[in-house]
C-alpha cells in the first residue's frame, strides 16, 4: 500500500534526524499533506502506529496538516490558489500554469530528545 511506503520513509527520516541530533526519542512528528495529495490521513496515522514500534519514534504521536493548494503562472508569473476543477490563471486567464505545492507529502517539524 502506498501509506506504508510513506511512512518507511518517513521512519527513516525521523532516525537520521534523531542520529544526526544525538536524540533517543521522538515526541511529535507533523507532517503535512497537500490537498491534491492522494494520501488518505487516517491510512497513513494506522500505518504510521503500525510501523513506528520498533524505531525511535515508538512513542511519537502523528499530527496531520493540510496543505493548501499553490499554483504559478508562466506567462504573467502571478502565484494563485487553484481550485481542484480549475487552474486557469485568475489574471490573465492563462492555462500555461503549474502547480507549485498541494500534491506532496513533507515532514514539517519533529520534537524530538
Ligand atoms: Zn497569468
Amino acid at each position: 500500500m502506498h501509506e506504508y511506503s510513506i511512512v518507511q520513509n518517513l521512519l527513516d527520516l525521523c532516525e537520521q534526524n534523531a542520529e544526526a541530533n544525538n536524540a533517543t526519542k521522538v515526541h511529535r512528528v507533523v507532517i503535512g499533506i497537500g490537498e491534491m495529495s492522494s494520501v488518505e490521513p487516517q491510512l497513513l496515522k494506522t500505518a504510521f502506529d503500525t510501523f513506528k514500534l520498533d524505531t525511535i519514534a515508538a512513542d511519537a504521536v502523528m499530527e496531520i496538516q493540510r496543505t493548501p493548494l499553490k499554483a504559478e503562472c508562466f506567462d504573467c508569473k502571478v502565484d494563485f490558489v487553484p481550485t481542484m476543477s480549475n487552474f486557469l490563471c485568475p489574471k490573465c486567464g492563462s492555462a500555461n500554469t503549474k502547480l507549485i505545492s498541494g500534491d506532496e507529502l513533507l515532514l514539517l517539524s519533529l520534537e524530538i530528545e
